[in-house]
């Protein structure tokens, strides 16, 4: 089987990429982490649902999802008609970039891997595609579409 295209735009709401920023700040010093669903047309990757997961680790310097609620909210992601379209978390200490261990265990290659970083004071982020090694930028579309809940 081919390997799906990763996209290489990812648009986000305003009020989805604050939901975003609160879940790291608030998590601080573990590293967040969480999935992005939404749809994918064509290259563009469009964020709909932001859900904050357990950091299985607890550290400062790590993440990983916990499998039982991963395997949950996957399910869910399907019921909503929804797609898998992103992976966050944040490097609270670190660069906005993703660490030799992200790219070792990045294994949805149709996902954007989407990083956190506060390591000059202010949080800011950065979006990419990985795939067996390979890093390409992904660029992060605002968009100010409202939302119904
Ligand atoms: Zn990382």
């Amino acid at each position: 089987m081919d390997t799906p295209a990763a996209p290489t735009q990812i648009s986000i709401s305003s009020a989805d990429l604050e939901r975003m920023r609160q879940d790291v700040e608030s998590r601080r010093p573990e590293e967040a982490c969480g999935l992005l669903a939404g749809r994918a047309a064509r290259e563009t990757a469009i964020v709909e649902r932001v859900i904050p997961m357990r950091n299985a680790l607890q550290s400062p310097d790590r993440y990983r999802l916990d499998p039982a609620e991963q395997l949950a909210v996957f399910t869910w992601i399907e019921a909503q008609g929804l797609e898998l379209i992103g992976i966050y978390h944040s490097h609270p200490a670190g660069p906005a970039s993703p660490s030799e261990t992200d790219i070792l265990e990045a294994y949805y290659p149709q996902a954007v891997y989407w990083i956190w970083s506060k390591q000059t004071g202010e949080w800011r982020y950065a979006a990419f595609s990985i795939w067996k090694g390979s890093v390409s930028p992904v660029t992060v579309l605002l968009n100010s579409k409202a939302r119904e809940e």
